[in-house]
This record gives C-alpha cells, sequence and structure tokens, in this order.
C-alpha cells in the first residue's frame, strides 16, 4: 500500500452527443485523464474516474430536425458510438454515464432547487425573438438572417459562418425562423441568472490567488482574462423543450442552460455508482481534478465552481489541467469539414494499434500550446520510437531468453554483476522518480518521454553486453570448461536484467500503454496477478520475474507501419476536403447573355492565329504583359492582362487568336495593336483560345 492513500475524483469533459469522438478529444482530455487515473490507481489511492455524454442542448435538437428522428434518438445513437470507441482505447472510466439518465435529471433538479430556495438566482425578464407559428422562443442557432458584417443571407443568430463574425440574434437584419421561415416577433421571457459578478471577489481570491502557482499557466492566463474582463450574470435556463425542465411552476417550455445541467453530470454519475458519493463530493480531503480542453475552461474554472460555492455543499477542484487543442495536418479539425481522424474507423482501419495511437497522441499532447497530427509524425513515432526502441528491446529480450536459456527466466549471478547492471537500476530508479514528479505537475509528455528513456537503458545495455557473442558456442563441454561456463553465466546474468527489466517498463508504461503492458505480462505468463504486479511500488524491483519460470513465444509488441497506410489516410483526408468545398462552393454566378447582335456586327472583327514570339512583363503594372504576337505578314505588340497566370517564358511559342483590326490603345505607356481572345475558368485561371492543332500563323477565324 501506498504509505498515504488519498483519495481522488477524476473526470473528463463530457463529449457532446450529436458526433462521434475523434483524435482531438481523445488528445484533449479522455487521454491525459485516463493515464492519470491509472497512475494514481496504481499507486493504491481510491480513484473514481467519471464521464459520460452530454446530451441536452441546441445542437441535438438540431441533428434531430436534420436527420428526421427526435432528439433522444440522437443521443442514443452517438452515446453508443462514442462509449464503445472510448472503451476500445482503454479509457478506464468507473463510469460513462449520460445527462439524459433519471439520476442526473433528479440531482440537477435539486441542484437548481437548492439555489432557487437559498434565493440565490437573479431574475430577469426580456424581450426574446418568438416564432408565433410554432409557439416557441427560438434559440440563437434557429434564427437566420442576413450578416450586418458581410452581407451573408445565411447568418445564424450566434455567427454568421461565412465572415466567422460572432453575432447577436438581435444584429440580423430581417431575422427569421428555420423552422418556419417566417419572420420573429418580440415576447417577453422571464429567465434565471448566476450572479457571477457578485463572486467576482471570491473567484479572484480563489484562483489569482489560491493557485497562481500550481494551476498550468493556459488554464490560470485564461481565468485572470475572464475575471479581469469583468463577469456578467449568466442565464442558466433557456427556452426550450428538450433538457431537464425546469422545476418551477409557470416554467413551461423552459429547461435548465446545457452548461448548466451539463457539470452537474459529473456528480449524477458519481451516485449512479455508490451510495458513498458524498465521500468524493462532499470532503475536503478529496482530491477533485477536472481535464478537459481549453475551450471548456470557463466552465470548468469559473462558472461550475461558482455552482458549487453557491450549493455550499460541495468541493472546489484542485486542478483544471486543461489542454490546449490539437490540429491536424496543420488545419484545425472539424466535424462540420470532416477533417477529423475519428476514434472508430481508426480502430477498423489499425486494427490492435490503440496504444500507437495513444503513444503519439500523449507524446505530442498539447498541453502547453496547440499542437498538430500528421500521419507521417505518427508512422515516425511508431517506427522508429515504439518498434525501433521499445519493441526491439523486449524482442530481443525473449528471442535471446528462448535460445540461450531454454524459454526459462535464468538466474542472476550478482558474483559477475559489474557497475554496469548497478548504474542501469540506478538510473531507472531515478526515471522513476522522474516520472512521479512529472505526472504529479501534469507534465505527461514529460513522464513518457522519461519511459522510453528507460527502454533506451536496456537496449543499451543489451547492445554492449553482446550476449549473443558469448553464447556463440552454445553446447557446453561441461563443468570443467571454466571459461565457458562463465561465459553461460555471463549469459545468464544479462538476460536475468533484460527480463526484469522488461517486467519493469511494463509498470512505467502502463498508464500510458495498458494494452501493451500486458501483452509484456503474459510472456511471463501473468495475467491473472497482472494488476497485483503493475503496482507503481513494484518499479524497481530486481525480482518480478520467478527464477525458472518459463516464457513464452515471443509475439511483437508493435508492427512497422507501411508508407502506403500512411498515403491512404492522407489520401481520406484530401477527399473530405474536396467534398466539403464542392458541396459549400459558392453558387456559380453565370454572366447573363449580352444584346444580340447582327451577322455584319460579327463579321467586322479581324480574328487571326498568331504565335506569341516574345514576352515580358510590364514594370509597375502587376497583371500586364507586353507581347509580340507574329501573324505571320507582320509582328503586332498586344498588350494583355495575364501576367498573373502565366509566366512571360511559358508562353513563348503559344498559339493565340487575335482580334487584329481593334482600335489601338495606350496602356502603361505602350500601344496596344489588338486583343488577344481568353476563356476564364471556375476558379479563374485564364486560358487561351487556340486552334488545337498548330496552324499558319495569319490564318483568318471565323
Ligand atoms: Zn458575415
Amino acid at each position: 500500500m501506498s504509505n498515504n492513500p488519498q483519495r481522488y475524483l477524476i473526470t473528463a469533459a463530457l463529449p457532446y452527443a450529436n458526433g462521434p469522438i475523434h483524435i482531438g478529444h481523445l488528445a484533449g482530455c479522455h487521454l491525459p485523464a485516463d493515464i492519470y487515473a491509472r497512475f494514481r490507481r496504481m499507486q493504491n489511492h481510491e480513484v473514481l474516474f467519471i464521464c459520460g455524454t452530454d446530451e441536452h442542448g441546441v445542437p441535438i435538437t438540431l441533428a434531430a430536425r436534420k436527420e428526421n428522428t427526435t432528439p433522444q434518438a440522437v443521443a442514443d445513437k452517438y452515446h453508443e458510438i462514442i462509449d464503445k470507441a472510448l472503451y476500445k482505447f482503454g479509457i478506464s472510466f468507473d463510469n460513462f454515464s449520460r445527462t439524459t439518465s433519471e439520476v442526473h435529471r433528479e440531482t440537477a433538479t435539486d441542484f437548481f432547487l437548492d439555489l432557487y430556495n437559498k434565493n440565490l438566482f437573479e431574475e430577469k425578464t426580456e424581450e426574446q425573438f418568438y416564432d408565433e407559428d410554432n409557439k416557441q422562443f427560438l434559440a440563437d442557432r434557429y434564427i437566420m438572417g442576413t450578416c450586418p458584417k458581410c452581407g451573408n443571407d445565411r447568418a445564424y443568430g450566434d455567427q454568421c459562418e461565412k465572415c466567422g463574425s460572432t453575432l447577436n440574434p438581435r444584429d440580423l437584419i430581417n431575422p427569421h425562423s428555420t423552422i418556419s421561415s417566417k419572420p420573429l416577433v418580440m415576447k417577453a421571457t422571464k429567465h434565471w441568472y448566476i450572479p457571477l459578478d457578485k463572486y467576482e471577489g471570491w473567484l479572484r481570491e480563489w484562483i489569482l490567488v489560491g493557485h497562481k502557482d500550481d494551476w498550468k499557466t493556459n488554464v490560470y492566463g485564461q481565468c485572470k482574462s475572464w475575471i479581469d474582463g469583468g463577469l456578467q450574470p449568466r442565464a442558466v435556463t433557456r427556452d426550450l423543450d428538450w433538457g431537464v425542465p425546469v422545476p418551477l411552476p409557470n416554467a413551461e417550455g423552459k429547461v435548465l442552460y446545457v452548461w448548466f445541467d451539463a457539470p452537474i453530470g459529473y456528480i449524477s454519475a458519481t451516485k449512479e455508482i455508490t451510495p458513498d458519493w458524498k465521500k468524493f463530493w462532499c470532503d475536503e480531503k478529496t482530491h477533485l481534478v477536472h481535464f478537459l480542453g481549453k475551450d471548456n475552461i470557463v466552465f470548468h474554472c469559473i462558472i461550475f465552481p461558482t455552482m458549487l460555492k453557491m450549493h455550499g455543499d460541495y468541493i472546489l477542484p484542485e486542478n483544471v489541467p486543461a489542454n490546449e487543442f490539437l490540429n491536424l495536418e496543420g488545419d484545425k479539425i472539424s466535424t462540420s469539414r470532416n477533417w477529423a481522424v475519428w476514434l472508430h474507423e481508426y480502430l477498423e482501419e489499425f486494427p490492435e494499434q490503440q496504444d500507437v495511437l495513444r503513444y503519439v497522441l500523449a507524446a505530442n499532447a498539447p498541453e502547453t500550446k496547440d499542437n498538430d497530427f500528421t500521419w507521417k509524425d505518427f508512422q515516425d513515432r511508431c517506427n522508429s520510437e515504439l518498434v525501433s526502441v521499445l519493441g526491439n528491446f523486449f524482442n530481443r529480450t525473449i528471442v535471446l531468453s528462448q535460445k540461450f536459456c531454454g524459454s526459462k527466466i535464468p538466474k542472476r549471478h550478482d558474483d559477475l554483476a559489474t557497475e554496469t547492471e548497478k548504474n542501469m537500476w540506478l538510473e531507472f530508479n531515478a526515471i522513476k522518480k522522474r516520472m512521479e514528479e512529472s505526472m504529479s505537475q501534469y507534465r505527461l509528455r514529460e513522464a513518457l518521454a522519461e519511459m522510453m528513456n528507460a527502454a533506451r537503458l536496456g537496449n543499451k545495455y543489451l547492445t554492449e553486453q553482446e550476449p549473443w557473442k558469448k553464447a556463440k558456442d552454445d553446447v557446453y563441454v561441461g563443468e570443467n570448461d571454466f571459461e565457458q561456463l562463465q561465459n553461460k553465466y555471463r549469459v545468464e546474468n544479462c538476460l536475468h536484467h533484460c527480463l526484469q527489466l522488461s517486467a519493469n517498463l511494463a509498470i512505467l508504461m502502463y498508464p500510458f500503454m495498458p494494452f501493451t503492458a500486458k501483452k509484456i505480462l503474459l510472456h511471463f505468463n501473468i495475467s491473472k496477478r497482472a494488476n497485483e504486479l503493475l503496482k507503481w511500488e513494484n518499479a524497481g524491483r530486481m525480482d518480478l520475474l520467478s527464477v525458472g519460470y518459463p516464457i513464452n513465444n515471443p509475439v511483437l509488441l508493435f508492427r512497422k507501419i507501411e508508407d502506403e497506410e500512411i498515403q491512404l489516410q492522407v489520401e481520406k483526408l484530401k477527399v473530405s476536403k474536396a467534398n466539403y468545398l464542392a458541396a459549400n462552393a459558392p453558387a456559380k454566378v453565370v454572366e447573363p447573355i449580352k444584346p444580340e447582335i447582327t451577322f455584319d456586327d460579327f463579321a467586322k472583327m479581324d480574328l487571326r492565329i498568331g504565335t506569341i514570339v516574345e514576352a515580358e512583363k510590364v514594370p509597375k503594372a502587376d497583371k500586364l504583359m507586353k507581347l509580340t504576337v507574329d501573324l505571320g505578314f507582320e509582328k503586332r505588340t498586344v498588350v494583355s492582362g495575364i501576367a498573373l497566370h502565366y509566366k512571360p517564358e511559358e508562353i513563348i511559342g503559344q498559339q493565340v487568336t487575335l482580334l487584329c483590326n481593334l482600335a489601338p490603345r495606350k496602356m502603361k505607356g505602350i500601344e496596344s495593336q489588338g486583343m488577344i481572345l481568353m476563356a476564364e475558368d471556375a476558379d479563374g485561371k485564364l486560358k487561351f483560345m487556340m486552334p488545337n492543332s498548330k496552324t499558319e500563323n495569319g490564318s483568318g477565324v471565323s
């Protein structure tokens, strides 16, 4: 047992149940929370790790409308997909609940009533947009109108997706309902507000003074800017028909606002699995830690703690180690643009490779700044770190032990040991200490890098000892051959250390790569005893494996990721992007046909084929190029607006169609004696109108 067992309540942000889950979610909070929870469990602390899906709010009702189903059906569908994906990635929740559960409805209702009965809310009646056809107030997303900034006539009440402006529904020109398409009226509605402004002094003291040194700088900085910016009362209710109903008379058609209800989900999820839930939520000795992405900082650091403080029965988070964002191939991950690596798809395309993704995401976690996930980096880290360092050390150890030690754990020969072994174990223990230090400060990447250093220790030791050389002659002639016997013992001693180190590595890697850790232990027939062995206090012990115990046939821990696999993924993303661009391309504006002309009008134009024989850019004119066109019987100087589309050297020898009886005109001081015919394609590129095979210069066009 740990000398000082503590109680931890660890939460990971509730994913929203309107779509599947991607690597951004995993890297942002579920994976770091899992690593931390596993680590604390290994230290014999009492740990509860809680999460669930957030199933209320407008986006779910929008998704239901789009898919022509009910909000509950949308939530059911995505809850299952998300739950399954996180489970398969080894995210070791004690409870993965949902905010549509009965326990949650009761808990959220009681929470609201408690604050209401203490008279802590502010009530305000305000005019809001109302859809008379559907007899409902509309959430911002259901209101559409013309953006006052860019003129886009499909801007939403909260945002214009064309110019990116954040909007208020009142900003829109001609606001109308997306449900009925009718104009909206203003109607008074009452809501309940948390007076955040009244808690500003307390928040300042609690966060800006109290957590100046132990919260991450990105988290602290965001809190500071919110508080310094001045806190406003925030409504905790909404006019909507989907959510936890406001438990008051005359509050029909009103529900708790999703950000008020969702964090209470952590409490409900705890209640669901233990009657003893109060010791986790109401005992000051509990360490409450919230893991989340930076978009959730304000809710977990300012709003939810204020709710807990107002209620009074609950503890406050000790730390909120929020991560920044993970980008994908240099671009922001986006569900609507399908620019993402979806976990359920990864599991199909890289079966049994969960730990590779866990490793890459942890090694490259956006702990202090936004980071980029690229498939190339994924491949490099797998092949040059997991395969070449960790996998290589373990595989060599097992293969050599089978070959030279009869597939059994060989004896240790301390009489033959040198400083090398002693130093290796000293360094291993120093690594363990550094990992503890990093983990306790939520620097998980650093801890993982140390784990790899421990594997490098083993690789270096094995390479230096070269047991395969000492055991070259694996037929021992007998006890009398002293030299050979010494070599045999040296080989045994070396492999004994390597095998013990392998079992020790399983312990250090377990928080990060639980599947691989267990795979290692299977080689030593440890499956039932695995959880007992995988205790942090066991790391550094040289007697984890008993001498004489059988070793199973080697199974590769990691396989190489091939170029083709990576190309396939990159291609898939390109297709996503192309599909999105095609679906969202601005409607093509077709130029109206010009007024009719007579044949005689047309016949007045003298069109000839010519060849560009000289070309140079016109100084101080970005678009213009001065060309010399050979018409066979004479040469013409023509100024043409193609300089942004072609380089002079590209078009020498190009055949063109020239309107050669156009009145000359001067451009930038050069007289242009004609006009070259060009076509403009969909993306604005100019192309030459020319005969499809070489034609004699001067030929007429009709
Ligand atoms: Zn706009």
